[in-house]
């Protein structure tokens, strides 16, 4: 039987096995192991392909909403708003700030929070907006700056998972006073451990943020606040260093085109002014368990991103939400499945899934 998992990153990996090699052995040579020019030389390189004046690269995408939100004064009594529908560190990067996660539903066919949803749950006390381009396809930044500014918000673009996408010609993550990428291994930009980085234009939010990544130190052993130890390897860099030269072309290759048509699942619609990096291929479908077993019998990977909305976690219980409050969220933890989408898929893989969706579909 034919097999075709989620991911394939061996494959990928041979593709530039012997660059990844030389720079390893180039710092094993050096034994310099944090920071150093390869970190500087990533952050140039990336700002410039993110078509943002600064970045600072950290330790995982994680540590980089948490160092963005510290570097944009958020603490306790502020609210951040935040999608429900969306990976957990969104949310969790607020809360250890010690500031109140505030939950925003999402438009049920681009996944995103939107102007409409974002005004629904804005107060007095809203500090930041932190949208997520959820699976790879920027959210409406314009209109959500716009519904900013007027509420006299910060936002900080979560872009972990769309490196590359746009909206009109713009990059995500240059809309923001600040936004974030993850280079998980799985991510578009994938690293070989855990890193991530810190994008902005205000010179005064980003010098902040260098100075959180190294425990807020203003000079040697002078702390002028708390920061943490947010930096990334010398050997991470250098390793993403080499992915930088591959990214564009890997995500063209995750184009999955047509070949879901006349499958009963609603595909990703990408309007169209939007750039997707498909991060994810999701579709929705009734039935969602019943295909995704159906998938796996026939030797095809799929995922659910994200079988629970954040504002039904436990760890915010206290936070007073319940079912029914956020129902674009709710219903589609219910019948999302991201099926295989990755730049090592052969057309025949490719039909080969459209093939049992179909099958299974009728
Ligand atoms: C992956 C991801 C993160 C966190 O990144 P890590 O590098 O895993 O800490 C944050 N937000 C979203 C939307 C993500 O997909």
């Amino acid at each position: 039987m034919r097999s075709v998992p989620m991911l394939d990153l061996g494959t990928e990996y041979k593709l530039f096995e012997d660059e990844v090699r030389s720079a390893v052995h180039t710092v094993l040579e050096s034994q310099h192991f944090i920071g150093g020019p390869s970190v500087t030389e990533l952050e140039r390189r990336l700002a410039e392909m993110m078509e943002v004046p600064h970045a600072v690269a950290v330790s995982n995408g994680s540590d980089a909403l948490l160092c963005a939100l510290m570097a944009m004064e958020v603490g306790p009594g502020d609210e951040v708003v935040v999608p429900s529908f969306t990976f957990f560190a969104t949310a969790g990067s607020v809360a250890r700030t010690g500031a109140t996660p505030v939950f925003a539903d999402v438009d049920e066919k681009t996944f995103n929070v939107t102007p409409e949803t974002l005004e629904r749950v804005i107060t007095p006390k809203t500090k930041v907006i932190v949208p997520v381009h959820l699976y790879g396809q920027c959210a409406d930044m314009p209109a959500i700056m716009a519904v900013a500014e007027r509420h006299g918000a910060m936002v900080l673009e979560d872009a972990a998972q769309a490196f590359g996408a746009a909206i009109g010609g713009k990059k995500a993550g240059s809309f923001g006073q600040l936004s974030t990428l993850s280079f998980y291994p799985t991510k578009n930009l994938g690293g070989f451990g855990e890193g991530g980085m810190i994008f902005g234009g205000d010179a005064k939010l980003v010098e902040r943020c260098l100075q959180l990544r190294n425990h807020g130190q203003t000079q040697r052993y002078i702390h002028e606040f708390v920061g943490g130890n947010f930096r990334l390897d010398t050997m991470k860099a250098s390793i993403l260093l080499v992915k930088t030269r591959y990214v564009e072309e890997f995500t063209r290759r995750r184009m999955y085109a047509e070949r879901l048509a006349g499958a009963a699942v609603q595909t990703p619609e990408v309007p169209d002014n939007r750039l997707h990096v498909f991060h994810q291929y999701t579709i929705k479908v009734d039935r969602r368990d019943e295909l995704q077993a159906f998938l796996t019998d026939r030797g095809v990977g799929s995922t659910i991103y994200y079988p629970r909305p954040l504002h039904l976690q436990p760890c915010f219980s206290h936070l007073g939400y319940s079912e029914g409050d956020l129902p674009v969220s709710e219903r589609l933890s219910h019948n999302v499945l991201s099926i295989p989408c990755h730049p090592m898929l052969s057309d025949d893989d490719i039909d080969y899934v459209a093939s049992c969706i179909r099958e299974f579909t009728g």
